[in-house]
Formats: C-alpha cells, structure tokens, sequence
C-alpha cells in the first residue's frame, strides 16, 4: 500500500519520528524566527528546554552573536538553501559555553505562491561522531526509545461472546488499567459519548462482510479517572469464515492527540517531514503480517538505495539483502516472534552494486494466540558507523594484544584505562585495581623525574619519552623500562582529551644484553688463553678481528691486521700464495687452509698453518670467516732434520748397495759359470731384493733432490711409442698373473727426459699390477692429442675412495685401510711422478671407484720447446 493512500497516518507516524531522530530538526516561522518545532536532539544539543514559541534570538542569544541569525535572515529573504559542513559552534550550556561541530542546513520552505514561510533547520553533530562508539550506543538507545515510544496497543474482539481482549498499552490508553477481557459494551464507557455511535457504527461496518472488513476510526476517549480526554486512532480488521460469519476481530490504537492538536500546523509539513527524514537518515515501514502487505516511508526506500521512487513488495525487500545475511536475519525474526521485539544488522545491496550496512530494529504486535500481526519499526543506513566500529574494534584489539603496556589517563593523570598486558606487567587483577593516579605506577625515587622532566616536557612538547622504573602493584619491585606518554587532543577542537602512556618492559632485555656481555667476556677470555691464533673477517673478505697470540706473533698491535693489513706481516715470499689461497677458498665458500711464513720486526720467522671456516648467522646469510693459525714452526724444523737425515744416510746407503751389488752379480755368473744352478738361482733372488732396495734408496734421493730443488733433467728427442711398448714388455716379465694390454696410438717423437717420464710410466704400471692382485687385465693407453701426449693405466683392482684420491700425490700418503699392510711400500712413487710431470710442464691425476679399480693418467706437450 503506498503512503499518499493513507497520507495523515503516515504523516503523524514521521512528526514522531522527527521527535525522536537522533539529528537536530528546528522548525522557525516568519522573519523573527519563532521557533515552532524543535526535537529532542536539537533541545539537548543546545541545552534549552521550553523553546517553542519563542524566537531564535530570544532563546539562543549566543548563536546571534556567532552571526547565525543573520545567515537565517539571509535563507529567509533570498529563499535559497545554505549548507554548511563542519562548522564551529559554540553553544551555553548551563550557562557554560561549549564548543561543537556540525553540518547542518537551513532550508526555506515556500508555499505554493513561492514566499518563504519558515526555515527547516537540520543538522548533524560531529562532535559526537569523534566518539564514535560513544555515538553508536546512543544512537541505538535512542532508536529503541522511538519504538517503545510509538506506544501501540492491541485488542481483539470475540465476535460470539463479544467479549474484548487488550493488552497494557491499549488499557493504558483507554484509562482503564486493571481488567484484560471486558464485555464489548463496556468498552464505550471509556470513549467519548460524543463519538460513542461513530465508533459502533464503524465496528458494525467491519463486521459486515459485504464491506470489506476494514476498520480505521479516530475517536476520543471519555477521560475517565481523572484522565485527560486523549484521541486515539485505531486500526483493525475482521476476519470471515466460508458463510460469511466473522470469527475474528482485532487490530491496533494508537494515541493521536498531539498530532491531532497541531493538525493545523502541519497541513504544510509534509514537505518538512521529507526534509527530516532525510536528514534523519533513517527510514519506517509498518508491516501487516497477516496478508505481509508493507507499507515504507520514502526515506527507507532511500536507505535501500534508490528505491523511494518505487513501490516494492515486502519479498522484493527482502531480496536486496546480501545472501549472506539471510540468515541473520531469519533468526532475528525467530528471536522476536519470541520477545516482541525485532533488531538485526544485515547489508544491503543497492541496485548500483554498492554494499550497505543497515540496522532494522522492530516491535511485534501479538494476537490473544500469539501470533505477529504487525510489525512496526525503523531501518537505518549504519555503513559509517560499522566502518567506525571495524576500525576501533580492530585499534581496541590491537592495543589490547600488543605486549607492552599502554595507558590512557585523565588530562590530570589519574589512569582511565590499561590494556591486558600492561595489567599483567603490573600485577593488577583487574581494571578497577588499576584506576588511580598515575603517580603510583612509578617507583617512588621517580616522582622527581615526574615533576621535573615529564609534566614540564609534557606542557611544552605535547610528549616525553625515557627511561624510568615502574613498580609492581603487588610486590612493589621496580621494572624498569622506557616509556612514552603524550597528550591526546580532540582532532576538531584540539581540546586536551587526557594522556596516553607506552612503556616497555626492559628487563629481558637488559638481562640479554647482560648475558652477551659476559658471554662476550667469556670469549675474550677464551681466545686470549688460547694457544692459538684466532681471526675473523666479514662478508668482504676482511680480517676484524685478530686475538692477542696472532699480536704476540707479529708484534704488530689489533689495528695493523685489519682489512687485508694482516698480509704485511707475511714473509714476502709466501704473500702472494697465502693471500690467493685465502681468497679462493674464502670465494668458494670453503674449508681454508694454507701454510704460510709469517714475520717479526724482531727478526724471527713463524712457519703457521692458518684454516677456518664460513659463518653463517640464523637465517643462513653468510657472514664472514672464523678461524686459528697454529705454529708449526718446531714441525717444519723437524721435517727439515729428517727431509736432511733421509738424503744423508740414502747416499751414504747408495755406494754399498752399489757395490753388493756388483759382487752379486759376479758371484751368479761365477755359479752358473761353475754348473752350480742352484745357488746361482739363490744369488738371483738376492739380485731381485738388491734392486728392490736400490729403487727405495733412489726413491728417496729423488725426494731429497725434488725437496732441495736438485732434481736434474736431461732432454732429448726420442721415439715415445718405442720406449713406451719397452717399458711393457719389461714389466709383463715381472708378473705371470697380469696381462698387459698395450693401445698405443702412434705418438712419435717427444722432446722430454726419456728417464725419468719411463720412471713414472714405470710407477702407475707397478702400481696397477700391485693394487689389482684379485684381477688380470691392466689397460695402457697412449695417444696425441693438439700436440699433447696422453698416458692412461687403468686396473681392475682394489679402487681409491673418492674422498682419499686428492692426497694420493702427496708425499708418503698411503690410503689407510684393512689392506694397507698387504701392500708394501713408502707412499713415495706418486709423489714423485706427480713432481716430475709438474717439472715436464704437464697435468696427472686419477679417476678411481673404490672396489671396482682406477685410471691413472698423465698428459705431457708433446715439444716442450
Ligand atoms: P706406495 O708406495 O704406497 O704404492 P704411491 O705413492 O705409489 O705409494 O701410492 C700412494 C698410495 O696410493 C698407495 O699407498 C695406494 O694406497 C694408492 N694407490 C696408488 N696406486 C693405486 C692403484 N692403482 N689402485 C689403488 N690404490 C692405489
């Protein structure tokens, strides 16, 4: 049902509104602006009371200084609208002036030949939206008060017994206040005699099923009990059964007479109604439950968004609501069959698409079964202020969950509010506990820093910040910590609110800061007792840090080593070695270690071996190297006596293996010579062992010369692939089980030394047959490759673990193993081969499978010059 059908209801049900709308509505007539409407809001905002009827300037002398009637004047007399947003006003309340702010509007309303007739005045309190919360539960305590206040009663006529049943309200507004169920006659002592036959006559009409059942009067009660007469308007309907016998009667009243005494008033305040409304924000609907036909008032169309123009059902209503939402709004329905009253939150979606919040509060009229028959109630647009209560809700959360200690207080100091953890700090038990003068949250040897440092920064900066000791509340020990605290102003006024404090709890801290400090001591301790030198650089490669051994070495103070300082202190010979050794393995990220000479201005040499190791802090950036030098001086020296020993006592053992060797020979030649078969063979074997031992001692020579640098080569030209097929056939003599398989690709001439390449040949051969004794075959490959002579000796044998075959060419390196024993020898062959490719220019090196066997290889320039 539209409104214009049922015009003066509606407009009676808006003037209520109007009365009752959280926003300011004034309402001034004629150029002296008497004030002929004035809501709640508006009287409370500006604090006076007994307003109507009285002029603007009589009653608000304080806005006429503030040039307000003059804009009033201006709307009245040009006829145009004035709007302003976020004005200053300052109103006398109680005498007492106050600042606001608002957004309001002077509308002129004309009639109809165009003259101005009075001023609409509306407006919005902002000075309120800063407390938004604050607002909210106003707002909301005031839309409750409009419902209970529209004040409807219900009744319900028994068509057989006639017999009256009425609720409270509805013997309330009769004047009757005692019995619930009276005789239907005995309800026309309560209404006035004047209207007695109307009202009959109406209810007559109702009853009579020809006409519809509708019944809509408006009469006066008769004023009983010293009752004032009221009007009351009552509504109601009656129902039929299938012969056309009503069985049901019932319907509403309602009190009318304020809107009935201003009747004359209003005749042009539709107009107005729209206005406020509007500036309400907020929109009414009256529901019939019983055939679910709605009637809205424009301004819920507006809160729907859009919709004032059209005239939609209750279900397309509902359709507007957010799917999500149904539900909420189902059980808020479920929730006020039950108590009566109906309020939900639920958004809407506009038809542009936009999402809004809107509040739908509510009052169910009951039949005698309890059944709804009406719904009355108000829907409002709360976007703004859900958003609002989002964003306070998600600070208030957040300053309740933050682990320091936050505080709100009273500009003069006394704390207000503490969130849980500064609660806990503090030993508080609850809030109430904590609600005291800020002086008793510090330690009393605090109070002078209280008076003397923070009011004063306070008045002078807004904010201090700084160390001081809180107390516990309990056991009245100190905290200490660092504190902030600062003044908080209104945002429109700048009007001191009070304070807010943060502090936090610094002992953890402190006690951390303790801890490494020690910790830090300790390591000091540590790495000055150490017997070695410690360093550490950064991520860049540079030393920061060097401890005392590594100064006691160099006699060079802390300062000297920083950066790459250090490498002043090497002897120069090894500089270039250590400093490129440290900054390949410092680049590869890895394991370092280098053996270097370093010096003292005194005149003493060090020999140190220095390793270390990348750093890498808690989330895996490296950070620098951190290692120790050790002296290995006394070592070296000692290497030296027995790198000496060894060269004396292999020469001096030369000459007479030499010489046993030679008789040895001459005895054998001599048995055999003499037919003595069996000895000669006995002297063989003795042979045998003598080479053996002259290979060991000349094995060692060449050790004392490659130390010495005395080991003497003698290029020449020769054919390879002669001297390498040679060598083989020699050596598959020496060995029955082992088949020597040649795959020599011809290589031709080849300047080197022809001994000492043989030697090596010689060495990988023995080597192979030695370390394969389970299998046959050994493979000795030979070819040119651009110019470079490539030699292969691969076995079937014992193999080399991967991580040992680095140090096999290193000298006196054995692989240790359960089988070490069974192979004889000093570690040395490798060594040397290694020692005389490096000195022929070329490359060795081996690939080997632990268990399966290994490939030994070396690769020479085919013409050295
Ligand atoms: P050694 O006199 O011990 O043979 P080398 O310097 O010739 O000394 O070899 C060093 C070590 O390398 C040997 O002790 C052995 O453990 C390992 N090795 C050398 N050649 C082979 C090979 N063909 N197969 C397995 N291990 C080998």
């Amino acid at each position: 049902m539209p409104i214009a059908n049922n015009q003066q209801e509606e407009i009676e049900a808006l003037r209520s509104l109007i009365e009752e709308t959280p926003d300011p509505v004034g309402l001034y007539v004629g150029r002296e602006m008497r004030i002929q409407l004035a809501n709640k809001a508006i009287k409370q905002t500006w604090g006076k009371w007994d307003v109507v009827g009285k002029t603007f300037r009589e009653v608000l002398p304080e806005l006429d200084e503030q040039g307000f009637y003059k804009l009033l004047d201006q709307v009245y007399t040009t006829g145009e609208l004035y709007e302003a947003k976020q004005q200053e006003v300052v109103l006398t309340i109680d005498g007492v002036p106050k600042l606001f702010y608002f957004d309001f509007a002077y509308t002129p309303l004309k009639k109809a030949d165009g003259t101005v007739w009075a001023v609409l005045n509306t407006a919005k309190d902002l000075t309120e939206l800063v407390l938004a919360r604050q607002r909210l539960s106003e707002a909301e305590a005031r839309t409750r008060f409009v419902l209970d206040s529209v004040g409807i009663g219900s009744w319900d006529l028994d068509v057989v017994n006639r017999l009256v049943w009425w609720d409270d309200r509805c013997r309330e507004l009769f004047g009757l206040t005692n019995t619930d169920i009276i005789p239907y006659e005995e309800v026309f002592k309560f209404i006035h005699h004047a209207d007695r036959f109307m009202v009959d006559a109406a209810v007559n009409d109702a009853l009579n099923p020809a006409k519809g059942g509708n019944y809509n009067v408006k009469f006066r009660t008769s004023g009983v009990e010293n009752d004032k007469v009221k009007w009351l308007h009552c509504q109601g309907k009656a129902y039929f059964d299938a012969e056309g016998k009503p069985y049901r009667f019932s319907g509403i009243a309602q009190d009318i007479t304020e809107a009935v005494a201003s009747e004359e008033k209003i005749r042009s305040a539709e107009q107005l109604t729209q206005l406020a409304i509007e500036a309400a924000g907020a929109g009414t609907f009256f529901i019939d439950m019983l055939n679910n036909e709605m009637i809205y008032s424009p301004s819920l169309g507006r809160v729907l968004g859009g919709l004032e123009q059209e005239n939609i059902s209750r279900e397309q209503f509902v359709n507007f609501l957010h799917p999500d939402d149904t539900d909420k709004r189902a059980k808020a329905y479920e929730e006020g069959f039950k108590t009566g009253k109906l309020s939900y939150e639920a958004r809407f979606i506009w038809k542009d698409g936009s999402i809004h919040w809107v509040k739908t509060l509510g009052s169910f009229i009951f039949d005698p079964d309890g059944n709804p028959v009406v719904l009355m109630g108000v829907s409002m647009d709360i976007t703004t202020e859900i958003e609002q209560r989002e964003e306070q809700e998600r600070l208030l959360l957040l300053i309740e969950n933050t682990n320091d200690f936050i505080s709100l207080s009273s500009p003069e100091g006394f704390v207000t509010y503490v969130n849980k953890a500064g609660l806990e700090l503090l030993g508080f038990e609850n809030i109430d506990e904590a609600k005291r003068p800020n002086m008793d949250y510090i330690m009393p040897d605090e109070l002078p820093k209280l008076q003397e440092q923070i009011n004063p920064s306070l008045l002078s900066e807004g904010q201090w910040s700084g160390h001081i000791n809180f107390r516990h509340f309990v056991s009245k020990e100190p905290i200490p910590g660092y504190g902030t605290t600062f003044l908080l102003k209104d945002r429109y006024s700048d009007r001191l609110l009070g304070r807010a404090t943060i502090f936090r709890d610094l002992r953890s801290e402190m006690a951390s800061q303790k801890a490494l400090a020690e910790s830090e001591q300790l390591f000091r301790g540590i790495t000055t007792a150490s017997p070695a030198a410690l360093w550490m650089s950064d991520d860049n490669a540079q030393i920061i840090y060097v401890n005392k051994i590594w100064i006691d070495w160099t006699g060079v103070p802390l300062e000297g080593h920083l950066g790459e300082g250090w490498l002043n202190y090497v002897m120069a010979e090894d500089v270039e070695k250590a400093s490129a050794k440290f900054l390949s393995d410092f680049n590869g990220r890895k394991f370092h270690e280098s053996h270097f000479r370093i010096k003292n201005p005194n005149g003493t040499e060090r020999w140190v071996v220095c390793t270390g190791n990348p750093q890498y802090n808690s989330d895996g950036r490296f950070t620098g190297y951190i290692g120790a030098c050790v002296d290995i001086t006394d070592q070296k020296q000692l290497q030296q006596q027995k790198d000496e020993f060894i060269g004396i006592a292999s020469h001096e053992l030369k000459t007479p293996v030499t010489s046993i060797k030679a008789y040895s020979q001459v005895l054998e030649a001599m048995f055999r010579r003499n037919g003595d078969e069996q000895k000669a063979n006995m002297v063989l074997k003795m042979n045998t062992q003598i080479d053996r031992l002259t290979n060991l001692i000349s094995d060692l020579l060449d050790v004392t010369k490659i130390q010495s640098g005395r080991l003497q080569f003698n290029h020449s030209y020769f054919n390879f692939d002669e001297m390498i097929t040679e060598l083989i056939e020699d050596l598959q003599r020496t060995t029955q089980r082992h088949k020597i398989k040649a795959e020599i690709h011809p290589v031709g001439e080849v300047y080197a030394d022809r001994d000492r390449i043989s030697q090596v040949i010689v060495n990988l051969i023995t080597n192979a047959i030695k370390y394969s004794p389970d299998s046959e075959d050994i493979i000795v490959k030979a070819e040119l490759n651009n110019k470079e002579v490539e030699v292969c000796v691969q076995d079937f044998g014992i193999g080399i673990d991967e991580d040992k075959q680095p140090y096999v060419f290193e000298q006196f390196y054995r692989v240790s193993g359960d089988k070490q024993h069974t192979f004889p020898g000093l570690g040395l062959g490798l060594y040397i081969s290694s020692e005389i490719i490096k000195r022929e220019g070329g490359r060795i090196w081996v690939n080997s499978v632990y268990g399966k066997g290994s490939t030994f290889c070396f690769s020479l320039s085919q013409n050295r010059i």
